[in-house]
Formats: structure tokens, C-alpha cells, sequence
């Protein structure tokens, strides 16, 4: 996974640093430049890294920090505390609640993973006594519904959909009344993916979810998307009120990068990562503990 060599180079950068006697300003632009380095490297945006450098020098002004201070304390805090904040939009995404219906509608390009998605975040809380069910509201591609009736069948889960409708809006809403009507308590909406960023793709999504009224909009994004993805999220953001961001794809050669340009594109936090094809493949995301990890 690369952004174990992104962890490898940012803590690479901050022994470099530790090693040095004196932390002068050379010391800590050479350790910045590193650091830029490795978040270019793994697809960051490029904004998003000056705007996280710019701020570290604000922070650790060597000539204001006296001596005695632990310098590289305070440089090592001001990387991880920026790294985290360049993944935390500041306010959590809304959390559905056991017993009480929540509709949560998921939206990404086709071959993000978006469907796989839906059945693992059903699946996830299903295992913890909740009443997911799955509705196939994409009728633009041949064998979506067979897919997402193949997964849930498989985990047990109850789905709507149907070969035969072509208004993804009609079966969206007949969906979610039924499950409605059958007291689930997740009800979740996979809608058509596209290849690009089409227009009439964003307008059936539009659509959909003025139909269906959903308390959450998930937008997946396959983390090898790599600088595209700033402005992929940027475009679902635009059209539809994407509220918290699944990356998959997290086990293969991807960047990783692409996640911290969505979370800003959307201003949404990352709710999950996806590890794997299958159905237990699928990690809650914390910030803390990833950067922790990130930075070894
Ligand atoms: P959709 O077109 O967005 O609905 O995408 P699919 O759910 O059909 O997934 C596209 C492909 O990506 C399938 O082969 C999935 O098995 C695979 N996939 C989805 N999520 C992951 C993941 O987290 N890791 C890996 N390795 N493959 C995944």
C-alpha cells in the first residue's frame, strides 16, 4: 500500500530532523520539503499541501521558541495535528440510529465500488443488531441489480429492484416506502454510476434524492482516483448534499492521497475504507489513530 511509503517518507523526514543537533530554519524546510514531497507523491492536491506547509512555518516560529523548548516536539505535533485536520472536515457526518429509519443514499462514478459499498455498510450494521435493506436504484447499468441482489441475498439482507422499471426515481421511492412500511432502520439507496461526470448522472441523482428525502448522502470514491480526485468530489458536492465519504480500494497499489482531497472537496469526513472485495473488508475510519499509524 503506498501510503505506508507515504508514513515511511514523513517519518523518514522527522528522524532526518531528530538527528540534525541544532533545528535552525534549514533544518526545518529541508524536513518540510521531505514531507511536501511525499504528499505530492501520493496524489494529495497540491493547494492542500502548501496551504498544510505554509501553516506548519506559522506554528513552529524557531526564532519566537525559546531555548529549552523541544523543538521537534512542537514541529513533530504541528505535522500530526495538520495531517489530521487536513482529514477532519471539524464536524462529524450524520450517524443513523439504531431503531429509527434513516435513508442513506450512495453516489460515486461506476467501478468506484459503490454497490460493493452498500452491501458492506448493510452488512456492517446488520452484525451489530440493526435492520439494514438495500434498494437498486440504478437502472442504467445491465447486471446492477442482479449484483446488488447477489450480495444481499448472500448476507441475508431484504432488497428492492427491479429488471423491468426504468425510472430509478420510481423504484427509489417504492423502495423506500416499503422497508419503511417494514420498520428497517437503514434503508440504502445505490444509485447509477457513470463513467465521467455526465450531466444527466447528476441530474437523475439530483433527483433521487429529492424523492427520497435521504438523512445521509455517501459519496464513494476508489482511492486510486489519485489528483482527479479533488474535483470528482467537488462536482457530487455541487450536486447533491454529500454529507460523508467511503473510500475503497485501500488494499490495492492506490495513492491514498485522493482521500484527504476529498474530505476537502466535500468538507465531509471519511466514515469508512474499504480493504478488500469482500463483505468484511470494510474498516470505520479514525483520523487519529490513521495518522498515528501514517506517521509510524
Ligand atoms: P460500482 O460500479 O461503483 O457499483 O462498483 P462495484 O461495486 O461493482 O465494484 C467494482 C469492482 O471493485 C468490483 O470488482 C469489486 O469487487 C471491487 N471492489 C470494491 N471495493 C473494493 C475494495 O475495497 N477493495 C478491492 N480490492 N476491490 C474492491
Amino acid at each position: 500500500m503506498v501510503l505506508a511509503e507515504l508514513g515511511g517518507s514523513i517519518s523518514r523526514a522527522l528522524q532526518q530532523m531528530s538527528n540534525a543537533t541544532i533545528i535552525d530554519e534549514k533544518v526545518l524546510a529541508e524536513c518540510l520539503n521531505e514531507i511536501t514531497r511525499a504528499l505530492l507523491q501520493a496524489d494529495v492536491q497540491f493547494k492542500l499541501v502548501r496551504d498544510m506547509t505554509n501553516n506548519i512555518k506559522k506554528i513552529v516560529n524557531l526564532d519566537d521558541l525559546a531555548a529549552g523548548h523541544n523543538k521537534r516536539r512542537i514541529i513533530q505535533q504541528a505535522i500530526f495535528n495538520e495531517l489530521c485536520k487536513m482529514l477532519d472536515p471539524g464536524k462529524p457526518s450524520f450517524t443513523p440510529k439504531k431503531g429509527k429509519t434513516s435513508v442513506v443514499m450512495f453516489v460515486g462514478l461506476q467501478g468506484s465500488g459503490k454497490t460493493t459499498t452498500c452491501t458492506k455498510y448493510a452488512f456492517y450494521h446488520q452484525k451489530k443488531g440493526w435492520k439494514p435493506a438495500l434498494v437498486c436504484a440504478d437502472t442504467f447499468r445491465a447486471g446492477a441489480f442482479d449484483q446488488l441482489k447477489q450480495n444481499a441475498t448472500k448476507a441475508k439482507i431484504p432488497f428492492y429492484g427491479s429488471y423491468m422499471e426504468s425510472d430509478p426515481v420510481k423504484i427509489a421511492v417504492e423502495g423506500v416506502e416499503r422497508f419503511k412500511k417494514e420498520n428497517c432502520d437503514l434503508i440504502i439507496v445505490d444509485t447509477s454510476g457513470r463513467h465521467k461526470q455526465e450531466a444527466a448522472l447528476f441530474e437523475e441523482m439530483r433527483q433521487v434524492s429529492e424523492a427520497t428525502k435521504p438523512d445521509l448522502v455517501i459519496f464513494v470514491m476508489d482511492s486510486s482516483i489519485g489528483q482527479a480526485a479533488f474535483d470528482q468530489a467537488q462536482a457530487f458536492k455541487q450536486s447533491v448534499a454529500v454529507g460523508a465519504v467511503i473510500v475503497t480500494k485501500m488494499d490495492g497499489h492506490a495513492k491514498g492521497g485522493g482521500a484527504l482531497s476529498a474530505v476537502a472537496a466535500t468538507k465531509s469526513p471519511v466514515i469508512f475504507i474499504g480493504t478488500g472485495e469482500h463483505m468484511d473488508e470494510f474498516e470505520v475510519f479514525d483520523v487519529k489513530p490513521f495518522v498515528s499509524r501514517l506517521l509510524g
